[in-house]
């Protein structure tokens, strides 16, 4: 597969027309992997003409694309999962290299990315329109009927983040595709390779050339100028709330579908199962180092349970593997960048400073940062709002669930929250509260299945993603109304 989409000199290239092409200016952006440094590739840094091709292009393959069969689209949606899970192997080695994620994650990011695509092919051919009666409402007499159905948007363009490159890649696309719409990708650059790599399975799947194409580039050099274009009609953006906020103040006319960050909280209450806690905790807020949206990024504990709580996740906290993902089975992996670690360490001796006693880790080697816990932090330190997308959580200490309700609710940000207790009456009183898009009762705050609705109110999103939700999201009803004359 790799060979198609690069040169002898590991330049990659993008996906174009149905065509591998160069950049026109040959300016490259050296990927190196965050495990040791190493180069792993280049993409092209594309220019603004490079991007008028790949939208024009796009543009005229829709046209096309919409008239392809929901039936002829599903097949190629099935072929490309096909094709994803016979490629594991070398995908899950390029995204570890690429975004240091464990080898584990990365094979089951591909598994499920492709139940992701059968699911989505599944449910658009089980997606109808409708036909509504005039004469319901009132005055209308029985002569009128309302055919309703759904019709592409256009142009999506998909903007993913590095922390799923493959899975938030796919999300976008094939429901994007489904719904008849041609498809411009501009990956993370950090998290590009694999990226291209998804772009090549569809296109051996047998998506019509124009119908995806991609964008590499910094988002802070190309960013701006991909998401005003005149040719986009849509826009799915997962990423940071800063750069969605963003786009958002700079864009007109064009509806928007974000995945934003998130501070999600976990609250126990007194009569929680406290293993079970423990347990969601440890895997809800570690695995991949925190760099998840929907990591456990802060803990509310009733002060009655917090110690023995405490106990348990430090004993778990002990057990995790640290290390390179490339030589070991390991939990904590290597954050993203220098500058990942620089922000989680600055939170860090934020706390310190102000105060929290820190129980477990704190330490860090380069950007890998040990799993660390800190007790008794306060609502004035910055570790209990901000968003330190590393292995680092905050436990704040609450006299009863009004309080923890609120200090959940005093976020900016919107995404999930868990709430832990045996007792369903508690559990209802603490999620009807909640101003998130999910709440979990008894579990990690996660995404998926992947057919629900998940969504961020806030600072945490605009939209519903989910199968079934992204793809009336990327597409519009069209009504056309018969008027009987007899
Ligand atoms: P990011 O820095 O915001 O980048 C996300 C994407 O936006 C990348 O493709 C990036 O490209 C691009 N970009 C940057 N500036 C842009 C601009 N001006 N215009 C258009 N695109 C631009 O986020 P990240 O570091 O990749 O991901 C981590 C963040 O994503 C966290 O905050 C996390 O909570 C959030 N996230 C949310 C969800 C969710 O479902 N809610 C899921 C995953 C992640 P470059 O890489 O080239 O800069």
């Amino acid at each position: 597969m790799l060979n198609i989409m690069k040169d002898k000199d590991n330049h990659y290239r993008n996906l174009i027309n149905g065509n591998w092409v160069e950049s026109k200016e040959k300016r490259y952006i050296t990927i190196y992997s965050p495990i040791d440094n190493a180069e792993i590739g280049s993409v092209p840094a594309m220019s603004k003409e490079d991007v008028d091709i790949a939208i024009d292009t796009a543009k005229q393959a829709q046209k096309l694309w919409k008239n392809v069969t929901i039936d002829e689209k599903a097949e190629i949606l099935y072929k490309a999962a096909n094709i994803l899970v016979a490629n594991k192997q070398e995908l899950a080695e390029l995204m570890m290299k690429e975004i240091a994620k464990d080898r584990k994650s990365c094979e089951s990011e591909v598994d499920r990315t492709a139940d992701f695509i059968r699911f989505t092919a599944d449910t658009a051919k089980n997606i109808s329109g409708e036909s509504i009666p005039g004469d319901s409402f009132p005055g209308v007499k029985n002569n009128k009927i309302s055919i309703v159905q759904r019709e592409p948007l256009g142009v999506v363009l998909a903007i993913s983040p590095f922390n799923y490159p493959v899975n938030l890649a796919a999300s976008k696309i094939a429901p994007g595709l489904m719904a008849g719409n041609a498809i411009v990708l501009k990956p993370a650059s950090q998290g590009s390779l694999c990226g291209l790599y998804l772009a090549r399975v569809f296109q051996e799947a047998g998506v019509l050339p124009g119908v995806l194409n991609t964008v590499t580039g910094k988002g802070s050099e190309i960013g701006d100028y991909i998401t005003t274009h005149s040719g986009i009609n849509f826009i799915n953006f997962t990423g940071s709330t800063e750069v969605g906020k963003h786009i958002s103040q700079i864009t007109s006319m064009v509806p928007l579908l974000m995945e934003l960050g998130g501070k999600d909280a976990a609250i126990i209450l007194k009569d929680a199962d406290l293993d079970l806690a423990a347990t969601n905790i440890v895997s809800g807020g570690y695995s991949y180092s925190g760099q998840r949206c929907t990591a456990v990024k802060r803990i509310l504990v009733m002060e009655e349970v917090a110690d023995a709580l405490i106990e348990k996740i430090v004993a778990k906290i002990a057990t995790l593997k640290v290390g390179n993902p490339l030589e070991e089975d390991v939990d904590i992996v290597p954050l993203i960048s220098e500058k990942a670690a620089d922000f989680v360490s600055e939170l860090m001796e934020d706390a310190k400073e102000k105060g929290a006693k820190l129980l477990v880790g704190g330490t860090r080697e380069g950007n890998l940062i040990a799993p660390t816990l800190f007790d008794q932090v306060t609502t004035e330190m910055r570790l209990a709002w901000e968003e330190p997308f590393g292995p680092v959580l905050p436990i704040i200490r609450v006299k009863d669930k009004d309080e923890a309700i609120k200090i959940a609710n005093d976020s900016e940000y919107g995404l999930q929250s868990a709430v832990f207790t045996e007792n369903i009456n508690e559990a209802f009183y603490v999620a009807n509260r909640l101003e998130v898009g999910t709440v979990q009762v008894n579990n990690k705050t996660e995404r998926g299945p992947d057919h629900f609705p998940f969504l961020g109110v806030k600072s945490s999103g605009i939209g519903t993603q989910g199968i079934r939700y992204s793809i009336e999201s990327m597409s519009r009803p069209k009504a056309t109304v018969i008027n009987i004359h007899s």
